[in-house]
């Protein structure tokens, strides 16, 4: 007898006939004699709708008083659901019960909308589970030290699972969702897109922070962190599909470099729309200038990306950097209010429409020529390239929006990563 976690993400939660799909899967585990936690996300558009009804009352507010409402609302999604699977998991004559996270308790730090859990007590969920039940914990949220109700960043229930399963040393933590697996890329974006058998640790986590939602970054950290055996599945199978075929679909999240490891050079690419680039023109080159610019950016508590200083002409350079949209106007009246003209800058200029696009896989660290690779096929597009980070195992690059999915699809044939690996 194994204690397994499953997570189950919003589309798969969408209806009360999913809901009871999920409830018939569940209860075929349980009965094939494993303890079994379950992680529900809220039903799929229940939290966009709760917090498009939070921006309708208040449309610019972003003080503390409001996150701390922001979080009390969107947890109520995952509370919902939660409570209707136990309800599906009894009417399958199967004992279950759902906890909110401040009722197991999930203990997390006070940042609202972006808390990380601290702490998690096994004793409620392990005296359930002893008696026969199956425990149900909302995905998404926790409780801060003085009791305040906090959620812990869009796709966070993927991240809640994980921790629940290092926290209760679970055998492994299934993550089903509306995909049957981790792809090269996004499957909407390249319908040619391949299905990974395993994908390394390394490669997920670079993944994920590079913008593939399947899986919220700090999940793979949590995983990294506690050795959590993970695979991402499909919920959309038949509910009573063969256990043992169920157990080994989908993709693993390996922590090993095996043999029977995809071995291409590049494993995946990896977008993201949510980053805005600012360029500070003609600021003196001197020691300390970049430290005066993005120092006083990380002061307002803004997270700076990518970074390019020009080579300086005539005494003068420039500068420019990303920082995530929401945080793009924001940093542009601090620049063009204070330090623009404290450094003398000649202008400062933003652009929100651009995207980052990034190659991923192990394999770059013993292969010469990769990043040209990329460079070459986006030119043959006629795409310009605005800016470039590279670190062992990624090449990212910042383009024009409005070239976005043709460039994944370029570099995805370019790769080779709609061909099966041999
Ligand atoms: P859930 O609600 O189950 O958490 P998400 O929408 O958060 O599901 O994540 C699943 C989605 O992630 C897929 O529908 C797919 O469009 C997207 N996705 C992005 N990149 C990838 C990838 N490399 N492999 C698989 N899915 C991906
Ligand atoms: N319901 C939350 C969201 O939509 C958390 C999750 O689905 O993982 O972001
Ligand atoms: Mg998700």
């Amino acid at each position: 007898m194994a204690l397994i976690v499953h997570k189950y993400g919003g589309t798969s939660m969408g209806s009360t006939e999913r809901i009871r799909n999920v409830a018939r899967r569940v209860a075929k585990w349980a009965r094939a004699g494993h303890q079994m936690i379950v992680v529900p996300s809220a039903m799929s558009g229940e939290t966009n709708r709760l917090l498009g009804l939070a921006k309708e009352l208040s449309p610019s507010l972003a003080s503390q008083a409001f996150h701390r409402e922001l979080d009390a609302l969107a947890a109520t999604g995952e509370q919902a659901s939660s409570a209707l699977l136990a309800i599906a998991l009894q009417a399958e004559g199967m004992p279950a019960v759902s906890y909110a996270g401040w009722q197991v308790t999930i203990r997390t730090n006070s940042a609202y909308t972006k808390a990380r859990i601290e702490s998690i007590d096994d004793q409620r969920v392990k005296a359930d589970l002893d008696a026969g039940r199956v425990v149900i914990i909302t995905g998404f949220q926790g409780v801060d030290e003085t009791g305040n109700v906090t959620t812990l960043g869009r796709g966070g229930s993927d991240t809640s699972a994980v921790a629940i399963a290092a926290a209760m040393k679970a055998k492994e933590c299934l993550i089903y969702t509306d995909v049957d697996g981790v792809y090269t890329t996004d499957p909407r974006v390249v319908p040619e897109a391949r299905r990974l058998a395993t994908v390394s640790f390394e490669e997920m986590l670079e993944m994920a922070s590079l913008g593939s939602k399947v899986l919220q970054i700090r999940s793979v950290e949590f995983a990294g962190k506690y050795k959590v055996p993970l695979r991402v599945l499909s919920s959309f199978t038949p509910w009573d599909i063969d256990i043992n075929e169920e157990a080994k679909s989908g993709t693993l999240i390996s922590f090993e470099e095996d043999e029977n490891m995809e071995q291409a050079v590049v494993s995946g690419i990896a977008f993201n729309r949510d980053e805005a680039k600012i360029s500070v023109l003609g600021v003196p080159d001197t020691p300390g200038i970049a430290y005066q610019i993005l120092g006083a950016v990380a002061d307002a508590n803004i997270e700076v990306d990518m970074i390019i200083q020009n080579v300086s002409h005539e005494g003068k350079t420039d500068f420019s950097f990303t920082v995530h949209r929401n945080d793009f106007a924001r940093s542009m009246d601090l620049l063009k209010a204070k330090v623009g003209p404290a450094l003398g800058a000649k202008e400062i200029i933003g652009d929100a429409k651009i995207c980052k696009v990034s190659i991923v896989g192990i394999g770059m660290r013993s292969h010469v020529g990769v990043a040209s690779n990329m460079f070459r096929s986006l030119s043959e597009e006629g795409i310009n390239i605005q800016m470039i980070s590279t670190s062992e195992i990624k090449t990212s690059v910042v383009i024009d929006e409005k070239y976005m999915e043709l460039a994944v699809r370029a570099l995805h044939k370019t790769f080779d990563l709609d061909q099966p690996s041999s």
